[in-house]
Formats: C-alpha cells, structure tokens, sequence
C-alpha cells in the first residue's frame, strides 16, 4: 500500500449471493466498522437485485456500493441488461468489469471489458477492472506478457483525466474461490508490472495513482502479509466477504 499517493480499497463481492434483507443486516453490522477506517475506503459489490437496499443502509456511511455487470449501452432493446446510467440513478459509485467468472461463464472478452471500462467512465461510475493469468500460463512463464497486454486493453482510449478513477484488481484466475493464494511477492510483482505498464501509457504521476488489488482467496489470516506490499493497495474479496466478522478483519489489516 501506498497511502501518500492512492486510496486503499477492500471490496467485497458477494457474486450470486443474499437478499436484500440479508444485505440490510450484513451493512447495519458493517457500518461502525467502516466508520473506524481512517484509510481505507469500503466497497460492497452486491448482486443488482441487493442494490437499493445495499443504497439506503449505507447511506451516510463510509461504505460505497458497486454492481458486479454493466452494459456498454446506456439503453436499448438489450433483454436481461442493466446500463450503467441505471447503476448511477440508483446510488452506484462503483462496478465490476470484466471478473473472470463473466469472462469464462458469459463470453466477455478484452474487448467487451474496454468498451464497459470506456462506458462506465462516461457515465461517472468508477470500474473495477479484473485482469490475471490462468495455472497454464502462469507455468508456461507467460503472466507478465498477458496481465500487461489486459492492461493496454483496459486503458485503450482512456483520457488521462479519468486514469486514477479505474481501479485494477489482478486476480490470479487459478487462485479465485480455490483457497490457493498467490504469495505476496507474486501479487507484488504483478501489481508492480501492472503499474508499470500504466507509467509507459500516461507517465509516472498518473501511474502512481492507479490503486491495483489483489483478489483470490483473501482471508483473515492472508491479508496482513499480502496488504503489506508497495503496489497491493487493497482487496478484492470472495467468499471471505459473505460473513461480515470476516470481512472486518481483513478491512482491519488493511487500515493498520
Ligand atoms: C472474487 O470473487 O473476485 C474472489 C477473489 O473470490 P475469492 O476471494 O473467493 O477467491
């Protein structure tokens, strides 16, 4: 983490998982916690039928709220879509592109995930972009060549005013909901990659102010060590965010 120049951020995302009134309970149990954070933002991605629940409990409180999808379009005969001017008329500060599990369950693609990045931008939403190598392409030494090829993607015609509102979570696919973590150094190296990456498009200053998750089976008992690094600036976090005790650990090491 580096707090001089970036906001640390744990976000948890519920995928398919509680109702609004499980919501409800999950953010009032939350929320003097949140309150407690000094330096640490606190997002819930939440499924979009939770959202104005997830709204209204957290109003007045230091926890954001995001959705885990959008459309690229803001409107239009797209059955089973939600846009992402839809999100923002309902209290949405924040929105998932591109998690590997829309990428290998509903077809999303590099180019998909930049037109949904561009979109999200345009319409004031902050996107929180996923990007991480398979097990085969990390054996086969390919990790950096392909998160930094995502990377391009993502920023592909991104203005450099808008640079330090995306938020990058490398997710290492083989380490999602697995209970197999990458170790510090290999959510450093990416992060420092990723970060570099960013330099060589828009410059130091712009880089330095891009925050770059680690997500993939955090938990308690990981987080300290992996939030220790320099370019891991926070979580993206799974199942270990469906019980709130959990979650407030982790929202605490990330606040120390
Ligand atoms: C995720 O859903 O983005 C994730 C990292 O899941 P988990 O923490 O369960 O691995």
């Amino acid at each position: 983490m580096n707090r001089r120049y970036r906001k640390t951020i744990i976000a948890g995302n519920w995928k398919m998982n509680k109702n609004p009134a499980e919501t409800k309970e999950f953010i009032t149990q939350l929320k003097p916690h949140a309150a407690r954070a000094k330096w640490c933002e606190t997002v819930l991605c939440v499924p979009f039928i939770d959202i104005p629940a997830a709204v209204k409990a957290a109003k007045n409180t230091r926890v954001f709220i995001a959705a885990q999808n959008m459309h690229h379009e803001s409107s239009g005969a797209y059955t089973g879509e939600v846009s992402g001017e839809m999100l923002v008329s309902l209290g949405v500060k924040y929105v998932v592109i591109g998690h590997s599990e829309r990428r290998q369950y509903f077809g999303e693609t590099e180019d998909t995930v930049s037109q949904k990045v561009r979109a999200a931008l345009a319409c004031g939403l902050r996107p929180i972009v996923c990007v991480g190598e398979s097990m085969s392409q990390r054996e086969k030494n390919l990790t950096l060549d392909y998160v930094r090829m995502q990377i391009k993607t993502v920023f592909w015609d991104v203005d450099p005013k808008d640079v330090k509102k995306v938020v990058v979570a490398y997710e290492p696919i083989w380490a999602i909901g697995t209970g197999k973590t990458a170790t510090a150094q290999q959510a450093d190296e990416v992060g420092r990659a990723i970060r570099e990456c960013i330099r060589e498009i828009y410059g130091a200053r712009h880089a330095r102010s891009v925050t770059i998750l680690y997500g993939g089976s955090m938990n308690p008992k990981n987080a300290k060590e992996l939030l220790a690094m320099p370019d891991v600036d926070g979580g993206l976090i799974g199942g270990a965010s469906l019980q709130c005790d959990d979650f407030v650990q982790i929202l605490d090491a990330a606040d120390q």
